[in-house]
């Protein structure tokens, strides 16, 4: 029996011709896609939904920010972070205390702002160091609860202020792999811990030892960034951990010569090491069109929002891909839909998400915006009209449901 029956649908599957279609959802499932689905026996009694021709998405996979650094929903806070990347993490950790972060209420918020715009999946990273310890953790877990059946919520265990060079920090982060946490993170192994090899094992040791998996944070640019990327590509495949390892930020990637970021791409792709870009700044984004060029995993997060290290940022993820493809200067349909598709089946790859996307048999988390062509959606930033998550409409014309 049909739960929701959405008509004058089109479905988008990257790559893939708009075909108007309706989508029939039973159970928390699409059970039917297909022209004229309203007069078939089996859906008579849904909630029918016309979307009048809206362009329908998989969910969006934010696969990368950090709630619990944020202050979304709280009072406007001038920002002290300066300019430098040691400058930062130190205004973060001394700020912190004073402005009530961690906050399960602030990340709360941000998760609604998120659903709101269509987000179904999240990746965060959490700090972890001796000053906070699992606070994070248990902050987030908190708002991701009060979230749940909204939004999916996985925790990166996350040494923002460092690995190696802070003593009790590896204890901490095997404390939140065996509390739960299911991803461990890294921070600049070579610029900021400077002993690449070192924070690697550590990572890749802690990875096996608890079934983890690896995201690490990577502003290095240059040639030491692009050589991180080589340490990082030959520990995976030793590991077998294909498809569980992802560099975050890697600034290094867009400035490279273009013989060398091929190169690069091609050993990700063969290793199955993704890369997530947030188009933070100045730094050059991951180069989208390279990477589905090879076939390398890419995905894209909204980073820190509103927080002690950025004032700006709204969680929307149709946004944040806007901003990738026009740093990116994707300019044709086709190279703005792989940006598209980078914010949402690239998400999900790198998530790790089984039954994701918008064929039969998929969980039913999607989003309908009014657009002409997916480009447009991406350059416009219509309003969400309708957000599904398991089956379940959670947010109309922009605002949650209750
Ligand atoms: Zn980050």
């Amino acid at each position: 029996m049909t739960d929701l029956l959405l008509t004058g649908a089109r479905p988008w599957t990257p790559g893939e011709p708009l075909e108007p279609a309706d989508i029939a959802v039973s159970g928390g499932r699409i059970a039917a896609v297909g022209p004229d689905l309203a007069g078939a026996p089996e859906h008579q009694g849904a909630q029918v939904v016309d979307l009048g021709g809206a362009i329908v998405l998989p969910g969006l996979v934010d696969a990368h920010c950090h709630l619990d650094k944020t202050m979304f929903g709280g009072p406007w806070t001038p920002n002290t972070g300066g300019r430098t990347l040691e400058g930062r993490i130190r205004n973060g950790e001394g700020r912190r205390a004073e402005l009530g972060v961690p906050s399960a209420d602030y990340a709360a918020n941000l998760l609604r702002a998120m659903v709101a715009a269509g987000t179904s999946f999240v990746r965060s990273h959490i700090d972890i160091d001796p000053e906070v310890g699992l606070a994070g953790v248990e902050a987030v877990r908190e708002a991701a609860a009060r979230l749940a059946g909204k939004v999916d919520v996985e925790l990166v265990a996350f040494p923002q202020g460092g690995l190696l060079t802070r003593p009790g920090v590896p204890g901490l982060l095997e404390a939140a792999l065996r509390d739960g946490v299911g991803v461990v993170g890294g921070l600049d192994p070579a610029g900021f811990d400077r002993d690449p090899a070192g924070q690697l094992d550590l990572l890749f040791g802690l990875a096996e030892r608890y079934g983890a998996k690896i995201d690490v944070h990577l502003h290095d640019q240059g040639l030491l960034g692009a050589w991180e990327y080589e340490l990082i590509v030959e520990r995976t495949k030793a590991t077998g951990m294909a498809g569980r390892v992802a560099i975050s930020h890697a600034y290094a990637m867009g400035g490279l010569e273009p013989d060398h970021q091929r190169r690069i791409a091609d050993a990700l792709a063969d290793a199955g090491v993704a890369m997530i870009t947030c188009a933070v700044g100045g730094a050059p984004v991951v180069p989208v069109r390279l990477m589905a060029e090879t076939g390398a995993r890419l995905a894209i997060g909204n980073d820190g929002i509103r927080d002690l290290w950025t004032p700006y940022g709204d969680g929307d993820m149709l946004r944040r891909v806007n901003q990738v493809a026009f740093r990116d200067r994707l300019m044709s349909d086709p190279e703005i839909e792989l940006a598209l598709a980078a914010g949402t089946h690239g998400g999900a790859a790198v998530l790790g998400l089984a039954d994701y996307g918008l064929a039969v048999g998929c969980n039913a988390d999607l989003l309908a915006v009014n657009a002409t062509a997916p480009a447009e959606a991406v350059v416009s930033v219509p309003v969400r009209r309708l957000v599904v998550k398991g089956g379940a409409v959670v947010a109309h014309d922009g605002v949650l449901a209750d």
